[in-house]
């Protein structure tokens, strides 16, 4: 037996926790009207999780917990516990894969809960779980939720009252298909999940298509690039070195060229400020003699003129001495001696001569006074010889000629002298002449060593201009190195190890710089710079791409999968459903056949379809409108004997309950839920019908475990357990277990 208890607590009328032991296969609950037997048949519904408020008579939850009475508060929650016997571990429950778990519990309790606020919880095994777990786990053991094992009061009649549609439902309950339409609705609902899924993938690869593509294009760019970079490392290479081994050289010869010059410069301006140095001195040592010698020659000649005048007049005394001596002169005939007449003139002309080679005026002047002493003396002279001649004698001439001798001495000694001197000008003057003939030589050789001086200048200038341009061209050389290192990085120094001997040609040179400008520049435009970075988000985003690629392409599959399953399931369904009808059928018209001794009764599948209008171009026309099939619905067809009645609604209340029971049994029989609970499901039937009905309950009880609410003795017969529910003094339901003969008194 798979139904073990119910708890009841401040469920409705039952205010206190109330058991039930379902021992028997048939369990009778017997009560006066209004007791609460229904109540219990409510709580079974409510704790399998039955969401119909008025299936249990109520409107909200609060109206399933326990009111209160006079003498019993109301209560704050009510709570059901039912529990199944799970030894063979039959009870199931799906993961989130939609796989079945077996639950491996003995004993399996559901318990529902509702609160004044409407709160419910579901607890399974004291752990809370969803209503659609309760729902799962339930269908495993082929109690739907359509509730058609439980028959409410006065709902015998319901699967004839239910519509075509709810008659399939609950057919495809009773038949375990339930499980099924579970595992469908899972399936649309992954579907649709997926679907959604699938649609956020497509719009992401979508908006990211335009910068994939444009990623790829940068991406091709610098790869472009990276081919570039190597060609420009190459000219880098052959340029940079060949650049490099110019300078250098270049640098080297002008430092040569430059210090060449520089020494010879120096050399030039020693031997100009040599030869600057030498000659004035020279010069002025000549000159200074000159004039000494020339003031000193002026001197004797001074000093021998003062003799000769002085043996002029000593030799013209001694004259006129012995003249006087000889021949006295008369007073009145003034003669003048030859002799002394001609050194007169002789001694005027000598200063004469002199003062007319003298280039100073002031030395003229001593002369022009000499001359005039020599005037005087001889007009003195002159006059004196006018005296009577009586001093001559003989001693005075001796004595005047001893002068005489010795002024001659002196006069040779001062001409010996006088010729000295003018050896010693005459060599003096060659000398000067010498020397400025020198002079003239150096200022030649000065005025070529200037002409060198100013040519090397020049060179040097020269230099200068080569040097700045050499300066210009390393810097430009320094500053390639940056630009190119910005480009291709440290590879730029590469260089060095490219081989070249040799003086690089200057316009193989600015060729390959203008071949190198122009790949920098296609580089510049590619943006070659940031190439690493696009190539790394390329790949990020082609891999994100290609994950979403993948992830839709697994979504594709699960779709197709998730769509097969719903078509196997479906077919299932549909076959297992089918199936199901053919054995429902057979048990259907064996039991009504049973109840109504005859006659006939069947289930058949109608497929409902319904008309889809074609609202194309906005007009509506009848013609074209679309017939869509709907979910099968099951019709029941009906034959009482000896009645022509066929319609449902013609049969009466006891002939209604008949054929439902007969169905509602005939689905038990061919898939035993584990319990059925009929609430008064006997009401309208008369004694002979209540025998039969007792008879099919027993059959019944053998394969399901049935829970009857009834006043009817004869089902209480055929009960195992009584159960009598009593209303106390405190307005709360009780229960008691009875025997037979007490329950029909209590069942009254
Ligand atoms: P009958 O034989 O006439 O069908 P019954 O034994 O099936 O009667 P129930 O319908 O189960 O009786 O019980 C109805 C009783 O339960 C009523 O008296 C009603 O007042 C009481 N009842 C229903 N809901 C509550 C509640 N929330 N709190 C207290 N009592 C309640």
């Amino acid at each position: 037996m798979r139904l073990k208890n119910l708890e009841i607590n401040g469920f409705k009328s039952f205010s206190k926790k109330t058991t039930l032991e379902f021992e028997s296969p048939i369990v009778s609950i017997v009560g006066p009207n209004g007791s609460g037997k229904s109540n219990v048949v409510e709580a079974i519904r409510f704790v399998l999780g039955e969401q119909s408020m008025k299936s249990m008579r109520g409107k909200a939850g609060l109206d399933l917990i326990f009111k209160g009475s006079k003498k019993l508060p109301a209560g704050s929650r009510a709570s059901v516990t039912i529990y199944f016997n799970n030894k063979d571990k039959i009870f199931k429950l799906s993961n989130e894969n939609g796989e079945n778990i077996n639950l491996n519990y003995d004993i399996i309790s559901i318990s529902r809960e509702v609160y004044s606020d409407g709160l419910n919880k579901y607890v399974l095994n004291g752990g809370e779980v969803r209503l659609k777990d309760i729902n799962n786990l339930l269908a495993s053991v082929n109690i739907g939720s359509s509730g058609h094992h439980i028959i409410s009061q006065g709902e015998a009649d319901r699967i004839l009252n239910a519509s075509s549609k709810d008659r399939r439902e609950m057919i495809e309950d009773a038949l375990g298909l339930k499980i099924y339409q579970y595992k469908i609705k899972d399936a649309e609902r992954k579907l649709e999940r997926t679907t959604n899924n699938m649609k956020e993938v497509f719009l992401l690869r979508k908006e990211n298509a335009p910068h994939i593509n444009f990623l790829k294009k940068q991406v091709e760019k610098f790869e472009k690039a990276k081919e570039m970079k190597v060609d420009l490392l190459n000219f880098y290479n052959e340029y940079l070195k060949k650049e490099s081994v110019y300078l250098e050289k270049e640098k080297h010869t002008l430092g040569v060229e430059k210090n060449k010059i520089l020494n010879e410069i120096t050399e030039i301006n020693q031997k100009i400020s040599s030869v600057e140095e030498e000659n004035p001195a020279a010069e002025n040592k000549n000159n200074e003699e000159l004039r000494n010698l020339e003031n000193k020659l002026r001197e004797i000649r001074n000093v021998k003129g003062e003799l000769d005048r002085k043996l002029g007049r000593i030799e013209g005394m001694i004259e006129m001495e012995e003249r006087q001596k000889e021949k006295p002169v008369k007073s009145e005939n003034i003669s003048i001696h030859r002799e002394e007449a001609e050194n007169f003139l002789k001694e005027i002309n000598e200063y004469l001569e002199e003062a007319i080679y003298m280039d100073v005026l002031e030395n003229i002047a001593p002369i022009l006074g000499k001359v005039k002493d020599i005037v005087n003396r001889f007009a003195r002279n002159f006059g004196e010889e006018t005296q009577p001649n009586n001093f001559s004698n003989q001693g005075q001439i001796e004595g005047l000629k001893s002068t005489q001798n010795e002024i001659l001495t002196e006069v040779d000694k001062i001409k010996i002298e006088e010729n000295k001197i003018l050896d010693s000008i005459e060599k003096i003057k060659e000398k000067i002449s010498k020397e400025i003939e020198d002079r003239h030589e150096g200022e030649k050789e000065k005025f070529t060593w200037r002409v060198r001086h100013q040519e090397l200048s020049s060179s040097l200038q020269l230099i200068s201009v080569k040097e700045e341009n050499i300066k210009r061209e390393n810097e430009n050389f320094e500053n390639e190195i940056k630009e190119g290192g910005a480009l291709i990085g440290g590879d730029i120094f590469s260089y060095k190890n490219f081989e070249f001997e040799g003086m690089p040609d200057r316009n193989n040179q600015e060729e390959m710089r203008r071949k190198i400008e122009r790949i920098k520049i296609k580089l510049e435009d590619a943006g070659a710079l940031g190439g690493s970075e696009i190539l790394k988000e390329f790949e990020e985003t082609t891999e994100r791409d290609r994950f979403l690629a993948k992830e839709m392409e697994d979504l594709e599959t699960s779709i197709n999968s998730l769509r097969v399953l719903m078509t196997d399931l479906k077919e299932k369904i549909d076959i297992e459903f089918k199936d199901g009808i053919k054995k429902i059928n057979v048990q259907f018209q064996e039991l009504f056949a049973l109840m109504f001794g005859g006659g006939t009764a069947h289930l058949s599948v109608i497929v409902e379809s319904r008309k889809i209008k074609n609202e194309e171009d906005g007009e509506s026309n009848p013609e074209e409108d679309k017939n869509i099939p709907l979910e099968q619905g099951i019709e029941i067809g009906v034959s009482l004997p000896h009645k022509k009645v066929k319609e449902l609604h013609s049969l009466s209340g006891g002939e209604r309950s008949l054929t439902s029971i007969a169905l509602l049994f005939a689905m038990s029989q061919v898939n035993p839920p584990p319990f059925l609970v009929l609430d008064e499901t006997d009401a309208a039937l008369d004694e002979a019908n209540s025998r039969k009905y007792g008879d099919m309950l027993e059959k019944l009880s053998k394969r399901s475990q049935l829970i009857v609410v009834t006043h009817n003795r004869e089902t209480m017969s055929r009960a195992g357990v009584l159960y009598g529910v009593t209303i106390g003094a405190d307005g709360a339901s009780k229960l008691l277990s009875v025997k037979f003969d007490e329950a029909t008194a209590i069942a009254k």
